[in-house]
């Protein structure tokens, strides 16, 4: 037998155009989920490494901050153009590191992209205002200026995607990035700071650093990081909008979430349970916009979970590579263990478990699959209604009426996405007015804005207040100077009368 280890990559960071060792010795692996195996390093770098990181951003902002909207513009275009060019194998790379399917990962990217060419129509959304005449021979202006160095991090869920909601409208602002991503799926994100290296983005513009709490903290507390987007779960989220505001910065956090879905007796009940099946066991429950509660009217609610257990039951469990599997593994074994310990709970505490995924998990094999799991007659005050359980587990809750539905959505501590299903305007409107979350679907499972809008949550799904993508971004990436003017002709006084110059 050949004894010889098979070397494990360290990753690199990316400073000033560079791939380079992290000043480090700890690093954390990188794991297939479908499989368990171990398949490169990610070295947890340190504040030295991030001070680098910025120093290179900070450098490359003076000449980056001086080229022309129509420059950067046009950049966003190859960028785009070479993103397309990769897609298939960035989208087998994504289902490498992440386990979703390639088809999600495919899909991912195509979300991602659109941030890229909201960013080529940079020309449009840099434009400032004016107002002319404000008082006699005075007018007004505002000009858009970029901040100077952004900081990304990002999470495991969407390695592809994320980072492209944040740096190229950062970038096509004006400023320089320095982009930290998730630990457990870096590969995605050094594949595409790859390519837009390729398409031309120039040295220090552009920084990768890997690692986790002691970079991201290096990031937070740095004099030279102007403004944070962040992505991930709850209490870092909030940890981050308090200790980066704390160090004077802009931040935008997103956060987690528990997605309410309210389905009233009129509803066509078939499509209802498909969507919902669909966007609880998606990408294995781990979207941050996935259902994860369903909120049932007592009329149809029988009806309704036969139809979402014979829906799950169609789905086909399995590694993301392999193209007829519609739902790939969760993405550690911690945090298979981590949904087994919440359904253990659901069921203590009287929940009816109808549909159990965990047998079926277990005979794929090594990765960390669950099967579609469901839960009916679940309480507000379970721990499967009250946490974030991101993992393919729904939980069914049964109301007496609209407006209760709607006081049991308000409960939740989450405000990310909310829907309904309805066949009656009156009840769909009414819900669009009424429930606490910032964005809501009618009968839509996932409903998750176009990169054109802000990708909106409320309450503790999100902490800051522009949010990311639209405009929000531009706003978010930007400061404002607004310039009052008056100009002399040289032979008027200020108020227009004729000047008699002094000889
Ligand atoms: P996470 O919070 O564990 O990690 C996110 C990022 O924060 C990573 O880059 C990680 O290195 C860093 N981090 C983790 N712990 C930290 C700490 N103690 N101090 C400083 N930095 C730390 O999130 P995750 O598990 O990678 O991603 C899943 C979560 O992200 C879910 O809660 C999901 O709802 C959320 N999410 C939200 C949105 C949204 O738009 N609201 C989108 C995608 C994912």
């Amino acid at each position: 037998m050949n004894m010889k280890q098979i070397e494990i990559a360290l990753l690199k960071n990316c400073i000033n155009g560079s791939w380079i060792e992290a000043q480090t010795d700890r690093f954390e692996e990188v794991i297939n989920p479908a499989t368990g195996e171990i398949i490169a390093k990610t070295p947890l770098s340190s504040r030295e490494d991030v001070a680098q990181a910025v120093m290179a951003a900070e450098n490359a902002f003076e000449q980056w901050k001086e080229t022309t909207i129509s420059e950067r513009s046009k950049l966003m275009f190859k960028f785009h153009a070479i993103l397309l060019e990769h897609q298939k194998e960035l989208a087998e790379l994504i289902t490498k590191e992440n386990g979703k399917t390639y088809h999600e990962a495919y899909a991912e990217l195509l979300r991602g992209f659109e941030s890229v060419e909201f960013a080529c129509g940079l020309p449009t959304l840099m434009m400032g205002d004016n107002l002319s005449n404000v008082s006699k021979g005075i007018d007004t202006y505002m000009v858009r200026f970029p901040l100077g160095v952004v900081a990304g991090i990002t999470p495991f869920n969407f390695p592809g995607m994320l980072p492209l909601w944040m740096f190229p409208l950062a970038i096509a602002c004006g400023n320089t990035f320095v982009l930290k991503p998730s630990e457990k799926t870096p590969l995605s994100a050094i594949r595409v700071v790859e390519l837009a290296q390729k398409a031309g983005i120039p040295n220090g513009v552009l920084n990768l650093v890997h690692g986790a709490h002691d970079a991201v903290n290096g990031l937070l507390e740095h004099p030279g990081i102007k403004a944070v987007s962040f992505i991930g779960s709850q209490p870092v989220a909030e940890y981050i909008y308090k200790t980066a505001s704390k160090h004077g910065k802009r931040v935008q956090a997103l956060a987690g979430a528990k997605n309410h879905h309210l389905v009233m007796p009129d509803a066509d009940l078939d499509k209802t349970a498909e969507i919902l099946v669909s966007s609880a066991f998606g990408c294995a429950g781990e979207r941050c916009l996935a259902a994860s509660v369903v909120v049932a009217h007592e009329a149809i609610a029988d009806v309704l979970a036969q139809k979402i257990v014979a829906y799950s039951d169609r789905l086909t469990v399995g590694p993301g590579a392999d193209r007829s599997s519609e739902m790939g593994p969760v993405i550690r074994k911690s945090q298979l263990e981590r949904a087994h310990g919440y359904i253990q709970q659901g069921e203590e505490s009287g929940a009816r478990l109808i549909r159990d995924g965990r047998e079926e998990g277990r005979e794929i094999g090594q990765g960390y699959f669950l099967g579609p799991t469901v839960f009916d007659y679940a309480q507000p005050d379970m721990s499967i209604i009250q946490d974030e359980i991101f993992a393919p587990v729904l939980s069914m809750m049964r109301v007496r009426s609209f407006d209760e539905g709607i006081e049991t959505i308000s409960k939740s501590r989450f405000g990310n996405g909310a829907c309904v299903y309805t066949n009656s305007g009156a009840y769909a409107r009414e819900f669009v007015q009424r429930v606490e979350a910032g964005m809501v679907g009618v009968n839509i499972g996932l409903p998750a804005p176009m990169s054109f809008l802000p990708f909106s949550g409320w309450k503790n799904s999100f902490y800051g207040d522009l949010h990311a993508n639209g405009k929000d971004g531009v706003e978010f990436y930007t400061r404002k100077k607004v310039v009052t003017a008056r100009w002399y002709r040289g032979d008027e006084t200020s108020i227009g009368q004729k000047r008699d110059f002094v000889k």
